[in-house]
């Protein structure tokens, strides 16, 4: 029934994206947004991404709402340029269909071509278990998306099974610190020592580290200090519309 509705909600129109922030730590500056998948509530009443897209990632259908996906960033990218926001990184999350699709890398480069967008201004998210289950096709698709100057992200860093030789080989720009381990990070020893390791491991491979799921000032304090580069969480904004960005920036 889900997998129906999804369909739909393509043909309809129905698909929208939110944005949320992602802050320099030090700073305290916006230096991108991560790009949430929503569906309009009418079509299947309020079901969450992290429960749709699983379905969704059943089949090709991942594939067209990926690209869907993909194109409406670029639009919005335009659209913010116009308003005068440049180099605002937009992340994007990919699922592992997305990467052993062949037809991904030339859908991607021949779109960025018709917005006339530069790669640099896109990272793409993929969770640590799709990037360690990628097998050779897929990275050969991360390694021609790197060549054309796309930026990648390991999500949900910790959750999954993570081998250190893979990390070294196929070099991302960041590591993106679970919610898991941030959400406990105040009270518990055992997740603030992971996330301490995990800083530490991404400093040592030259790479920057971002902590999702931040609602506290305590939580932010302690990242901080224990040397995070950025965060993004409910404390400075919820995943947003496009057009309330501007006004997060300012
Ligand atoms: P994710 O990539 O780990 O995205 C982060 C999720 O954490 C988002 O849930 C976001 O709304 C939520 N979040 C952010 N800050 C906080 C916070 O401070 N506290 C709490 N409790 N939650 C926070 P969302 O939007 O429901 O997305 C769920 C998952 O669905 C995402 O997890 C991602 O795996 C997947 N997803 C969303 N959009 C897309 C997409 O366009 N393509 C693909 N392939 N997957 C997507
Ligand atoms: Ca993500
Ligand atoms: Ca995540």
């Amino acid at each position: 029934m889900i997998e129906r509705a999804l369909k739909d909600a393509l043909r309809h129109e129905s698909y929208y994206l939110l944005y949320q922030p992602q802050l320099d730590l030090g700073s305290g500056k916006v230096t991108g947004v991560e790009a949430l998948l929503r569906v309009d509530e009418t079509i299947l009443g309020l079901i969450s991404p992290a429960e749709f897209i699983p379905i969704a990632e059943e089949s090709d259908l991942i594939l067209k709402i990926g690209k869907w996906v993909f194109e409406e960033c670029c639009r919005q990218i335009l659209l913010w340029r116009e308003e005068g926001i440049e180099n605002l990184l937009v992340a994007i999350n990919l699922s592992r269909r997305q990467l052993m699709d062949e037809g991904w890398g030339p859908f991607v480069e021949e779109t960025i071509g018709r917005y006339g967008i530069d790669p640099s201004n896109i990272e793409f998210e993929i969770t640590e278990t799709t990037f360690m289950h990628s097998k050779k096709l897929g990275y050969q698709t991360i390694t021609s998306l790197q060549e054309m100057g796309f930026k990648f992200s390991i999500d949900d860093f910790g959750t999954g099974y993570s081998s250190l030789a893979n990390l070294k080989q196929f070099i991302v720009d960041k590591l993106k610190i679970d919610r898991s381990f941030v959400m406990d990070i105040v009270e518990n020893e055992s997740d603030r020592a992971i996330v301490k390791a995990s800083i530490a491991l991404a400093k040592a491979l030259g790479l920057s580290t971002i902590a999702e799921g931040v609602e506290t000032a305590e939580q932010q304090a302690l990242l901080r200090e224990l040397g995070c580069d950025e965060m993004q969480g409910y404390l400075f904004s919820r995943p947003v519309p496009a057009a309330d960005i501007p006004e997060l920036l300012r």
